[in-house]
C-alpha cells in the first residue's frame, strides 16, 4: 500500500520569521498529524533551517529547486548534496512555474530528477497540461510525454520511491480544480505509462499527487480516488490551520 503524502509548496512566500510562526503553530497541533501519512513542506531555501529545527518530527523538509551538478562555477545555484546534507528529503522538479517562467525543458527537468535521486533524495516530478492543450484534447499526450522524459534513465526502484504531481496548469492558483474523476483518469494513465516504460512494480509503488487549487474543503474528493495518493498544495499550505485541516482530511 502507498503511504499518502500531503505536501505544501510555499513558492516564493514567507520570511524566516513567518516560517517560524508557521512551524510554531503547526507544532501546537501536531497531534492532528496522523502517523500513517507523510507530510512535507517545500520552502524557500532561506527558511529550510528554521523548519528543520522547528517543524514537528512527522513533517519533512522539501526544496523547490536544485541545480543538477555536483559543484562548480554556477553562481546563484544550490547543489543536490547541499540539500541532502542539510536534511532535505524531497525536491520539486519541473513545476509549471519553472517550466514557463524559467524555461525549464523536459531534458533539464530529467537532469534534476536524476541528480535528486543520485543524492539520495526523493524527486517530486510535476507534470500537467495548460488550458489550450486541455481544450485541444492533448492532456494525455502532454502528461505522458512529461512523465516519460522526466523519469528517463531512472531505475525501477528509483521510480518506485519517486513522487509524481499532476498539476493542470490552468488549475494552479486559479481557484479552479480538475474534477476528482478527471484527475483520477490522468493518474491512472500515468501509472499505465510507467508500467509500459519501466515496469509494473514501479507503476504500482510510485505515489501520484493532485495539485491545483486544493483546499481543506475539496481535498477529500481527490484523495478518495484509488490512484491519487495525496496532494501538492500551494496557497492553502501557507496557513498552519489550513494545513492541519487538510491533514485531518487525509489522515
Ligand atoms: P495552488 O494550490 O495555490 O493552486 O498551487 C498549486 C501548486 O502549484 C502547488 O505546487
Amino acid at each position: 500500500a502507498r503511504t499518502p503524502l500531503l505536501m505544501g509548496n510555499w513558492k516564493m512566500y514567507k520570511t524566516v520569521a513567518e516560517a517560524r510562526a508557521f512551524a510554531e503553530e503547526l507544532g501546537q497541533h501536531s497531534q492532528a498529524l496522523g502517523t500513517a501519512v507523510d507530510y512535507a513542506i517545500c520552502a524557500p531555501f532561506t527558511s529550510l533551517h528554521v523548519l528543520r529545527v522547528m517543524l514537528p518530527a512527522q513533517v519533512k523538509m522539501g526544496a523547490q529547486n536544485v541545480y543538477p551538478e555536483k559543484e562548480g562555477a554556477f553562481t546563484g545555484e544550490i547543489s543536490p548534496l547541499m540539500l541532502a546534507e542539510f536534511g532535505t528529503q524531497y525536491v520539486l522538479a519541473g513545476h509549471s512555474e519553472r517550466r514557463t517562467l524559467f524555461g525549464e525543458s523536459d531534458q533539464m527537468v530529467n537532469h534534476k530528477v536524476r541528480a535528486i535521486v543520485d543524492a539520495g533524495m526523493i524527486p517530486v516530478l510535476c507534470v500537467g497540461e495548460n488550458l489550450s492543450q486541455k481544450e485541444s484534447g492533448q492532456t494525455q499526450a502532454i502528461v505522458s510525454g512529461q512523465v516519460t522524459q522526466g523519469i528517463a534513465g531512472l531505475s525501477s526502484d528509483a521510480v518506485a520511491r519517486a513522487v509524481i504531481a499532476y498539476e493542470p496548469v490552468w488549475a494552479i492558483g486559479s481557484g479552479k480544480t480538475a474534477t476528482a474523476e478527471d484527475a483520477e483518469t490522468v493518474a491512472r494513465e500515468i501509472r499505465s505509462v510507467i508500467a509500459e516504460h519501466v515496469d509494473a512494480a514501479a507503476a504500482n509503488a510510485v505515489r501520484i499527487l493532485y495539485g491545483g487549487s486544493v483546499k481543506p474543503d475539496n481535498i477529500a474528493g481527490f484523495i478518495q480516488q484509488p490512484n491519487i495518493d495525496g496532494a501538492l498544495v500551494g496557497g492553502a499550505s501557507l496557513k498552519a490551520s489550513s494545513f492541519v485541516e487538510m491533514a485531518s482530511a487525509i489522515g
